[in-house]
């Protein structure tokens, strides 16, 4: 979640009272320009609130999606308010909350807090293990170390970096690997382990990266 360990416990509470706070922080999260239907692209949708549930106004589509689809929350019957104040408490104890303690803070039961903590846990080590990188991706091959020759052919160590950026090219986040050279094969193992299918790759031209292409990537 955007900056919560930043936050204050006031800020928190003042940003996120109640449901509707929430529902609109997960709505602009997903749709910072607007809603998109993820189907079919049309630009309007009606709000079944009792659900929470978002349909594509599209009459040939009307395609379904939660607002907590593809989150920890998908299909959850703890309220959302309760959710983000979780990962906020979570987050803010490095140490880790244990569930006793959320679910007094929180008002859930213990099997409940337990649950919500393991969902928050696993995604919050796999999110710091490994970010796969998503829609526009910058990738360079560099070389770490000092004195001897300089560019590709070099003795020091080889890495790899890919980073996403955003329309303008400012980076948002980006991974490393060490690689043993800077072949077709290690450039491809270093992209299926950091951007997901179908990211546009952005090279400099250098020939060892065109088989990204045959793979499920487009190069820019
Ligand atoms: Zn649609």
């Amino acid at each position: 979640m955007t900056h919560c360990e930043s936050m204050s416990l006031i800020e928190f509470q003042q940003r996120f009272p109640d449901d509707e706070a929430c529902e609109n922080y997960l709505f602009e999260a997903r749709w910072p320009n607007g809603f998109h239907c993820p189907k079919c692209g049309h630009d309007y949708f009606y709000f079944h609130s009792s659900y929470g549930l978002l349909q594509c106004t599209n009459s040939n589509c009307r395609h379904q999606t939660s607002l907590t689809a593809e989150t920890i929350m998908r299909k959850t019957r703890t309220p959302l308010y309760k959710w983000l104040w979780a990962i906020f408490l979570y987050s803010r104890d490095k140490r880790g909350i244990s569930a006793t303690t959320l679910r007094k803070q929180i008002g859930v039961s213990h099997w409940g807090a337990w649950t919500m903590l393991q969902k928050i846990r696993k995604t919050m080590v796999s999110k710091d293990s490994r970010h796969m990188l998503d829609s526009l991706i910058e990738i360079d091959d560099a070389f770490i170390g000092h004195g001897g020759k300089r560019g590709r052919g070099t003795k020091k160590a080889k890495v790899v970096v890919s980073a996403s950026i955003t329309e303008g090219g400012k980076p948002q986040f980006a991974q490393m690997d060490v690689v043993s050279d800077h072949s077709q094969a290690s450039f491809l193992s270093h992209v299926q382990k950091s951007v997901v299918n179908g990211g546009k790759i952005k090279t400099d031209g250098f020939k060892g990266y065109n088989k990204l292409s045959d793979s499920a990537y487009t190069l820019r």
